[in-house]
């Protein structure tokens, strides 16, 4: 097997990956909650993913991926403060917490296909795993980790030998510091670290989803889904847990506490995580306002799959800017690629070893803690190189396997769709360029750009001449 790395968040470096079980991996991703729309920012997180477990399979690794949806005990802070997030969607929307769960489920998985992800293979709502909660939570208590007070059941944190298990030494009194000036304070806890394990009583008596419990009517926190959910699907360990940065600290921490106190042994030895997409304004929220989506891309006219390009050109542990002028290089960096592939012939025999030399670099950059941006100079630099074009077409292929862009796919529809050939095609363009030019008529440049831009992310450029607008493809 080739030598495959990853920056491990727990040792706080780049570490060769061994998986427990030879040629096998087991991998959990805290999953959406749903009750809003996914932003392109969240999307970032599951495309980082779906191209490190792509990667794996790609170095001949088998992966197991469990997936949960979290649709039920995630409060409005990622402590254990603020309003329930699930119950704040339903009221923000006048429906039931199990519709909002619904449709944002559905919103998301939409978004998630369209660029490129592959689904895990196993996907599940919190509010299926209950009496597994509840089971954790006994285990917790007989063995002395976690307490009762005020109604709730707490996990006592001071329990532990080591809590911050993410953070130096420096990092941990900044910590401290941070959980100690928290604004709210529950008075129940012994500690300020320590974190609801299940909730009787909270400040909110409206709690929509609630379930019998040994410690009475209720429903669970936030962090005790990931460890049951994961233990119901993968076992007592697990190689990979993946999230975005924003879980290292409390998410991630809180289930490595409960999961190991749980299991009596280590339980995860590498943990992926994923910057953060950020606009001019800082970190994309859904708690901010407008959320942008991969669909309002879409009907923006950006192909999914030019936003998945933007983001593999971008190393997954540095912070992503968003802005459409990216967004159209990206876009113009697709069509190129596109029309380069619609351009060769598809007779020839591929050349075997030209072809192993390229995979076996490509190996060699996603293997190097996921150098998906290196990865993508290998693609272009495969399509320059000294061969057929039956070569160049298999190593496209090849690659698809990681970078999911569907090129091939993209380039027979271009094909397809040459001029003359498609009249559909030759009608939407008219139509566009009439749009645009009352657009300008009117002064509305933004309009009349907008449509450029929709033209040019279909790959089709236009061009202002004296004899009036041409097309070309771009
Ligand atoms: P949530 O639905 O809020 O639980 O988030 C789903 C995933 O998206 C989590 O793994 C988060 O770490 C991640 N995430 C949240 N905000 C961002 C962002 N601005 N950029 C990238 N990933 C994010
Ligand atoms: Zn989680």
């Amino acid at each position: 097997m080739n030598r495959f790395t990853f920056f491990n968040t727990l040792k706080r470096e780049v570490e060769e990956f061994h998986p427990r079980e030879e040629g096998k991996v087991g991998i959990y991703t805290c999953g959406p909650t749903v009750y809003h729309f996914a932003h392109i920012g969240n999307i970032r997180t599951y495309i980082m993913q779906d191209a490190l477990i792509k990667s794996l399979e790609y170095a001949g690794y088998e992966v197991k991926r469990v997936m949960n949806i979290t649709d039920v005990g995630h409060l409005s802070s990622d402590a254990d403060t603020g309003e329930d997030k699930m119950v704040a969607g339903a009221k923000r929307e006048n429906k039931t917490v199990m519709e909002i769960a619904k449709f944002y489920t559905d919103a998301f998985f939409k978004d998630f296909d369209a660029v490129g992800n592959k689904r895990p293979d196993v996907i599940e709502p919190a509010t299926n795993c209950i009496s597994e909660f509840i089971h954790m939570v006994e285990v917790l208590l007989e063995k002395g980790y976690a307490y009762v007070a005020g109604g709730n059941v707490y996990f006592d944190t001071s329990k532990l030998e080591d809590y911050y298990v993410f953070s130096s030494s420096v990092e941990k009194e900044a910590l401290e510091v941070g959980v100690r000036d928290d604004v709210e304070e529950d008075v129940n806890k012994k500690n300020k670290t320590d974190f609801v394990l299940w909730f009787t009583k909270s400040k909110f008596e409206d709690q929509a989803l609630k379930w019998e419990s040994p410690w009475g009517v209720g429903y669970p926190g936030w962090h005790i889904e990931c460890s049951c959910i994961s233990m119901k699907h993968l076992g007592e360990y697990i190689d990979i847990h993946c999230g975005g940065v924003d879980n290292i600290f409390p998410h991630h921490t809180n289930e490595i506490a409960q999961s190991e106190a749980y299991l009596g042994h280590e339980w995860c030895k590498y943990w992926f995580h994923s910057n953060h997409l950020n606009d001019q304004s800082g970190k994309m929220s859904k708690s901010k306002g407008a959320i942008l989506t991969v669909s309002v891309l879409q009907e923006k006219g950006y192909d999914p799959l030019v936003y998945r390009l933007f983001c593999l050109q971008s190393h997954y542990r540095k912070p992503l800017v968003f802005s459409y002028e990216n967004l159209d290089n990206a876009a113009a960096s697709y069509n190129k690629l596109v029309k380069r592939v619609s351009e060769f012939k598809k007779d020839g025999e591929v050349d075997e070893k030209v072809k192993a030399d390229y995979e076996a670099k490509f190996l060699d950059a996603i293997s190097n803690d996921l150098n998906t941006a290196m990865a993508i100079t290998i693609l272009y630099d495969a399509l320059k190189a000294d061969t057929n074009d039956a070569t160049k077409l298999a190593l496209v292929e090849s690659f698809d396997r990681v970078l999911s862009l569907d090129l091939t796919g993209h380039a027979n529809a271009l094909a397809y769709a040459a001029p003359g050939v498609d009249a559909e095609l030759e009608a939407y363009i008219q139509e566009a360029i009439a749009r645009r030019a009352e657009a300008k008529k009117a002064k509305d440049f933004a309009t009349a750009d907008a449509i450029r831009d929709e033209l040019l992310s279909k790959g089709i450029v236009i061009k202002d001449t004296r004899e009036g607008v041409v097309w070309s493809r771009a």
